[in-house]
């Protein structure tokens, strides 16, 4: 007969067929997953060895049977805790206490998740003998918030193992240059997404060369071809932004059907898209902007609030509704150096369920579906070939 050397150290080849006759014994066996519950099985023994001895065995096997409970028990609370979480989460909202203090949707561990997948896919897509996805990043002049954005966009596609271009224009530079360019990374093929850093200097139509792009090579979503389609509930590339906030939404485990989504700000990159996602997700949408009337009252129905406004702590904490989820896509530079987003955080954390940190937010959710972006194009362009 097969035991493990552990027993046959301790207890005579008699004892040990004794011991078989033993509530939940069973013998080692070949298969991986069942030898991992059989190790787990044999646990009781082990503890039972140190607490008693073969003249002791009816003992044992009461003490066997209760370790195995909770042995058991143990086994069950682990299974189920990541649901237990997010229930833990829901509770404290529906419970609606005066303490509250919100769960923080951490867009940096979420985007880090986020880019080890994608790393994943470009690798596997390699060794099946495709190319990498390759990313052309355009930046015209010398802004310098656009040459960190920049920067960090052409960073991240070299952590996850894409092909990248970088041209850098002028400030000066003619508007058919630019889009003289635009046309030769349009028809390479080793090209899957442009991306041109915005804002553009004023006398470039940014419209035009927007609408110059491929829409399959529009990682930024921002082409009309691919608003219309997220419009019509059919998108292909969707705007990286919104569709960041959507996955970091998916991370709260919440419903967000039927919701009241109060979104500030209507512009073409934010506010207008974030509306199409919520409402795709059957969210009943308000889109706020400089003419809103009660834009407070607004904000206090609201299950959930984006804020793409623009200005530092513009949404205090009495504003938000107990157990909202609160989405800050702001990102303002105070006096002292430091970053602010669009609402409040320190009162706003004190009635919400959720809420995303600036910096730390929405911001690397941007780049990383960027990159999510680029592999959706490279594997359509691969369709099509
Ligand atoms: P924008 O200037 O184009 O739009 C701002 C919007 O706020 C406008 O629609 C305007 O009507 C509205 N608004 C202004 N004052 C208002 C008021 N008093 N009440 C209600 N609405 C008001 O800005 P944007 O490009 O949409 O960006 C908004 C913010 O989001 C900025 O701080 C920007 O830096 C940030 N942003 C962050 C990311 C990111 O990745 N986290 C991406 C894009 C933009």
């Amino acid at each position: 007969m097969l035991y493990p050397n552990e027993l046959r150290a301790h207890y005579s080849h008699a004892t040990v067929q004794k011991m078989v006759g033993v509530e939940r014994f069973e013998l080692p066996t070949h298969c991986s997953q069942s030898s991992c519950a059989t190790r787990l099985r044999y646990t009781p023994l082990f503890v039972l060895h140190t607490l008693t001895n073969q003249y002791a065995l009816r003992g044992g096997r009461i003490i066997l049977a209760l370790v195995a409970k909770v042995n058991r028990f143990i086994r069950l609370i682990l299974l189920h805790l990541p649901s237990f979480a997010i229930s833990f989460a829901t509770f404290k909202t529906l419970c609606g206490n005066n303490t509250m203090t919100a769960n923080i949707l951490d867009g940096k561990a979420i985007a880090a998740e986020l880019r080890q997948t994608i790393k994943t896919k470009v690798t596997a897509r390699i060794a099946a003998g495709e190319r990498a996805p390759g990313l052309a990043v355009v930046l015209v002049g010398q802004d310098p918030a656009s040459e960190v954005y920049v920067r960090n966009k052409r960073r991240s596609c070299e952590e996850v193992g894409f092909y990248s271009e970088s041209h850098d224009l002028t400030a000066n530079c003619s508007q058919e240059s630019l889009l003289t360019l635009i046309d030769e990374l349009n028809a390479k093929d080793e090209i899957d997404g442009i991306l041109v850093q915005l804002p553009l200097p004023d006398h470039i139509d940014e419209e035009a060369v927007i609408e110059r792009i491929l829409p399959t090579k529009d990682v930024d979503g921002f082409h009309p071809y691919n608003v219309g389609r997220l419009t019509l509930k059919m998108p292909i590339l969707r705007p990286c932004t919104p569709k960041g906030v959507m996955t970091m939404l998916d991370k709260t485990g919440q419903k967000l059907e039927g919701m009241d989504a109060v979104i500030i700000g209507q512009s073409n990159i934010v506010g207008r898209p974030m509306a199409m996602e919520l409402l795709a997700k059957r969210c009943t949408i308000t889109v706020c902007h400089s003419r809103t009337k009660d834009l407070e009252q607004k904000v206090r129905n609201a299950d959930l609030v984006v804020a793409a406004v623009g200005r530092a702590n513009f949404v205090p904490g009495e504003w938000i509704k107990k157990g909202a989820i609160v989405i800050d896509v702001g990102i303002n530079r105070l006096d002292t150096g430091k970053l602010a987003g669009d609402v409040h955080f320190e009162s706003c954390k004190e009635n919400a369920s959720w809420i995303t940190p600036v910096p730390g937010g929405v911001g690397p959710m941007t780049i990383a579906t960027l990159l999510e972006n680029t592999l959706y194009a490279a594997e359509l362009h691969s369709q099509a070939d």
